[in-house]
């Protein structure tokens, strides 16, 4: 069956910059002439997501927005990388010149109703610019790229935003559309995050989507494996930026990635494993910065030990629900919270009975904790804490625990197996006199 190939994906960090591009090309140098095809998948220049965002917001309420801005710092990057190769930055100015133009097409109109679809449309040109400046570069640097849409082949369902990946239409397509490509010796490079649906309207997959993307294409190319290079030296014990030190895992399984993603270890998106660990495909993450070391490697193989991991997840909410009139919660209740909890998309974390209320820990996020609210409110009183953490603790050590309690209040606590899950409030830094 199929070709060797492998999978690379850059994120916003390791493009964020005309410097860091040319990073991007050296580390690709060392798989030229290797015989097995290479596939890249890139995200948005960092920020530009999130800049994205904000203009879509302020378009649909009318307000003034910042396209020119995203527009100038593009330019500047293609100014500065490509100085000297005047005939490649032409032809590159002409394709963001084109996305642009369609950009503007979109701000010139009326707002759509569904702002879900607008944020798609407009969200997805930070992948479209990046891969066309990236694509250009590594090809003016000898390495034979080939920019590819994928809207092409990740084909999804029409939930914009959170686009779901329809398998069969996909894997088509993605055979139909790379093999091809990496049977000439070329390597294909794509946008992470972003796809279409059956009518051909862009979706994305949720932020932070990109490593979703290459494990899609992992999936479907049954590639050797897929490298993931951030600007971490792996996946670490705990997030670095809220806790100092942490170590580098050389190893993980599958499970404990999709634990401790699941639960808010931002470093891969929780989607990540799952198409990798069916065709048993390996997962590096590795760094950029340091591209000859090497990083974590997660495969079916469990590690028999493991130091304490910790993941926090933030934008939490604790429902305490009760029915109005003193009852038990019963089968029926629960059936009609989750029947509403499915309609509004939820993500629910954590859930706890008693006699008559039953606790949810959701992601408080979009609004839709609120809408949910607002649905059962007839029928159930509802109590919410809001700004909470959720902290998923595994292999903890006691000291662990205690370690990670000094400044927090604990709401809610269950523990399986060797996984403590925490609902808990920060407590503002004690102040002595
Ligand atoms: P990308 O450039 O692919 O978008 P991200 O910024 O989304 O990368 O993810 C990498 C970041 O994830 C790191 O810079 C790090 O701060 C953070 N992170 C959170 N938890 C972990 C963890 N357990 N291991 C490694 N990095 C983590
Ligand atoms: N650019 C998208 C985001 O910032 C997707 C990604 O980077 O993975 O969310
Ligand atoms: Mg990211």
């Amino acid at each position: 069956m199929g070709l060797k190939c492998m999978v690379h994906k850059f994120g916003g960090a390791s493009v964020r910059h005309a410097e860091a591009i040319r990073q991007v090309a050296r580390i690709m140098q060392q798989a030229a002439g290797k015989e097995k095809g290479q596939v890249l998948v890139i995200s948005a220049m960092a920020k530009t997501t999130n800049a994205l965002e904000e203009v879509a917001r302020r378009f649909f309420k009318g307000e003034e927005h910042q396209m020119q801005d995203i527009r100038t710092w593009h330019l500047a990057v293609v100014e500065e990388l490509f100085a000297e190769k005047k005939r490649e930055k032409k032809a590159l100015l002409e394709h963001l010149n084109d996305l642009f133009v369609e950009a503007e097409w979109i701000l010139e109109e009326e707002p759509p109703e569904d702002f879900n679809f607008l944020y798609d449309q407009l969200v997805s040109l930070g992948e479209l610019l990046s891969t066309r400046i990236v694509a250009a570069w590594l090809q003016s640097e000898g390495l034979p790229v080939v920019w590819k849409d994928a809207r092409d082949f990740i084909r999804t369902d029409e939930s914009f935003r959170e686009g779901r990946i329809l398998w069969p239409q996909t894997t088509e397509a993605v055979r139909r559309e790379l093999l091809p490509e990496i049977e000439k010796g070329l390597w294909p490079l794509t946008q992470g995050f972003i796809g279409s649906s059956d009518d051909n309207y862009t979706t994305t997959l949720g932020r932070e989507g990109s490593d979703y993307t290459a494990a899609i294409l992992g999936h479907c190319l049954d590639a050797e494996g897929v490298t993931i290079w951030k600007d971490v030296p792996g996946v670490l014990t705990a997030d670095p930026r809220i806790f100092e030190n942490p170590l580098r895992l050389e190893k993980l399984s599958y499970r404990e990635a999709i634990e401790m993603t699941y639960y808010g270890a931002q470093v891969l998106h929780p989607k990540t494993i799952k198409p990798l660990q069916n065709k048993n495909i390996p997962l590096e993450v590795r760094s950029f910065l340091q591209p000859s070391q090497t990083g974590s490697l997660i495969t079916a193989e469990a590690e028999e030990v493991y130091p304490p991991i910790i993941s926090i997840e933030r934008q939490q909410a604790l429902l305490q629900i009760s029915t109005r009139d003193f009852s038990f919660i019963a089968e029926h209740h629960i059936s009609y919270l989750f029947d509403r909890i499915a309609r509004q998309r939820l993500r629910v974390n954590l859930m706890q009975n008693s006699a008559i209320s039953f606790s949810l820990c959701l992601t408080d996020v979009n609004g839709k904790t609120d809408r949910f609210i607002h649905e059962i409110k007839d029928l159930f009183n509802v109590h919410i804490q809001r700004d909470l953490e959720l902290i998923n603790l595994r292999h903890a050590r006691p000291e662990t625990k205690e370690e990670l309690l000094k400044n927090r209040l604990v709401l809610l606590e269950q523990r399986l197996g060797n996984t403590v899950q925490m609902v808990v409030r920060k407590l503002p830094p004690v102040k002595y006199k």
